[in-house]
């Protein structure tokens, strides 16, 4: 499967319509993944800074309201020591415990409200509770004997087993607030103290974290001066507030001791009149929780740019196949022109005018070189057959030449080549197979005077028909050839006596003598006839031997044949 695809896989890469998709599919990934990320990071930080200041709105509210709420607790304390009553009236009277009374009555927060004499001795007390216990040694007074107060929160000590304890089970915490009472003169004349319930103190600042912060895992939290948390009761004394760069920022995102990033505001909590308690407000909100919007913005711009990715990549790849699949049929088309294999098909018109032109130029060229081509194929086929023709007919003209190299013009009998040819054949027979063969040489008589009496044109034809007369007389086998002016040569095959040449000789004599030459009347001839021997050491013995029986044919009156 996948050695099958791969090649193709190689191949598409390697196309031209591959590496358009390529390119224009990456630089849409590209340019879309570089505006997403700057957008997201637009974003991230436009989010941090809204959730931040909106953390950061809350954070000053629930300490604006802290403060506010503790300083009318303060005033409250301040008020009552400042009555006729409390200056000189009898701390330990029941004025006293009514007007304490009246004053946790109205307000729920109050545990526990009493007046203490300078020695700490607790003159009065709502509910009469903690009254004639020795308090000298608690923070608040010694505090409060020489100015108003308000204290850390603590856990119950003397109260703890006096007041109803807490349905959640957590201990009862609370937060002093004490003022020394003095008389006209500013003398002291004891302590006023209450002990308020750390329980409103943070109901108080939770009820500023309203439903929609909550639902976004905002969480509250009251710290000290030491950054150790006091509220909420999980947190208490186990947590601390991350280290940060006090009001530099209003927000920011810090790494809590769990581990975790908060997107963080804190801000100091200031209490008029009472000394600065250091407590701080901070609220925390998870980063990712605070970030999840960029986080799916990030995602939504990533599938926005997969997709548009896609899209590129799509539309590149159809028109690369618009472009590239005539540029391939034209390839395809070259190939089938160059491997003669069908005939070409070219692309339709792409609308793409270079690619048109493309498509017409190679379609014309090759028309004109195919037209060429045949053009060739013919002009080689015609010079072919030009050459065969000539060629025939320069074999036709050797023959003939060879032909007439070997026959004698004027009488078409073998000339005197074509007798020496055959004589030396005849001599070699006789010498390998003991073929006998003989010679007559045959000479017209006194020619001389045929030319001289009739001219020379009509001698020629009594050569002419001479001639014609000796082939008649001889047999296929045999050869008659001109040997010389008016003599002639006729070798007689497989003769090998005397007898016998003479007899064919004296029956070519009396035809010729028999023949009537027109103009001329009667011509005779004179034969010299020799038949070869094994004897003879060269061909032309029998020649010489034939010359000299011609010789003494002549010598003896002629028309007569001599064998030697
Ligand atoms: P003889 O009987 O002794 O042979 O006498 P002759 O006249 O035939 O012999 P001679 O040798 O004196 O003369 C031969 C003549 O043959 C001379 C020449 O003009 C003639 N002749 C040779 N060749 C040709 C030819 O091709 N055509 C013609 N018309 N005459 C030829
Ligand atoms: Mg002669
Ligand atoms: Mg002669």
């Amino acid at each position: 499967m996948k050695t099958r695809y791969f090649p193709r896989i190689l191949a598409i890469i390697g196309s031209f319509r591959g590496q358009l998709t390529f390119w224009f599919g990456g630089l849409a990934l590209a340019s879309l993944l570089s505006v997403g990320l700057y957008l997201g990071r637009i974003a991230t930080e436009e989010l941090a800074t809204s959730g931040g200041e909106s953390l950061y709105t809350g954070a000053r509210s629930a300490a604006d309201l802290l403060a506010s709420n503790l300083n009318e607790r303060v005033r409250e304390i301040e008020l009552l020591r400042q009555t006729p009553l409390f200056m000189r009236g009898d701390l330990s009277g029941a004025d006293v415990r009514k007007a304490l009374q009246l004053r946790q009555q109205g307000r729920s927060e109050y545990a526990w409200v009493g007046v203490a004499d300078v020695h700490g001795r607790v003159q009065q007390a709502v509910n009469s509770i903690l009254l004639g216990q020795d308090v000298s040694a608690r923070p608040w007074f010694q505090a409060a004997r020489s100015g108003s107060y308000v204290g850390d929160v603590h856990e119950a000590v003397l109260l703890s087993k006096l007041l109803p304890q807490r349905s959640d089970g957590q201990p009862l915490r609370f937060v002093d607030i004490a003022a020394p009472i003095l008389d006209e003169r500013g003398r002291l004349r004891g302590v006023i103290g209450a002990h308020v319930h750390w329980s409103w103190v943070a109901r108080t600042v939770e009820s500023v974290v309203g439903q929609s912060l909550q639902q976004r895992n905002v969480e509250i939290l009251i710290a000290d001066r030491n950054g150790v948390v006091l509220s909420p009761f999980q947190y208490a004394g186990q947590l601390r507030l991350p280290e940060h760069q006090q009001s530099a920022t209003r927000h920011e995102i810090l790494r809590w001791p769990d581990g975790r990033d908060y997107l963080t505001s804190i801000v100091d909590v200031t209490v008029d009149g009472a000394g600065d308690l250091g407590w701080r407000i901070a609220l925390r909100q998870p980063a990712d929780v605070a970030l999840a919007p960029v986080q799916r913005l990030r995602e939504r711009l990533l599938l926005l740019g997969l997709v548009t990715t896609l899209l590129f990549a799509a539309i590149a790849y159809r028109f690369a196949t618009r472009i590239s699949r005539p540029v391939e049929q034209l390839a395809h088309a070259a190939r089938q022109v160059e491997q003669r294999s069908a005939p070409p098909r070219y692309p339709q018109a792409t609308g793409i005018r270079e690619i048109d032109m493309l498509s017409s130029s190679v379609q014309s060229m090759t028309t004109s070189l195919l037209r060429h081509e045949r053009e060739l194929e013919q002009l080689n086929a015609s010079l072919e057959q030009q050459v065969r023709e000539r060629t025939a007919a320069l074999s036709q003209a050797n023959e003939e030449l060879q032909r007439l190299a070997v026959l004698d013009p004027l009488t078409g009998v073998g000339n005197r080549r074509r007798f020496d040819e055959r004589l030396h054949e005849h001599f070699l027979l006789l010498r390998r197979s003991g073929r006998p063969y003989a010679l007559l040489l045959v000479d017209a008589d006194h020619f001389k005077r045929i030319n001289d009496h009739y001219g020379h044109p009509t001698g020629d034809a009594v050569l002419r028909q001479l001639a014609q007369v000796l082939r008649q007389g001889v047999r296929a086998t045999d050869s008659v050839a001109r040997y010389g002016g008016e003599e002639f040569a006729v070798l007689l095959a497989d003769i090998g006596q005397a007898e016998e040449a003479h007899v064919v000789a004296e029956k070519i004599r009396l035809a010729v003598a028999a023949t009537v030459f027109p103009q001329v009347g009667h011509v005779t001839v004179s034969i010299g006839a020799s038949c070869a021997t094994p004897a003879d050491h060269s061909e032309t013995e029998i020649v010489k031997r034939a010359d000299e029986a011609l010789y003494r044919a002549k010598a003896q009156g002629r028309n007569q044949v001599v064998a030697g």
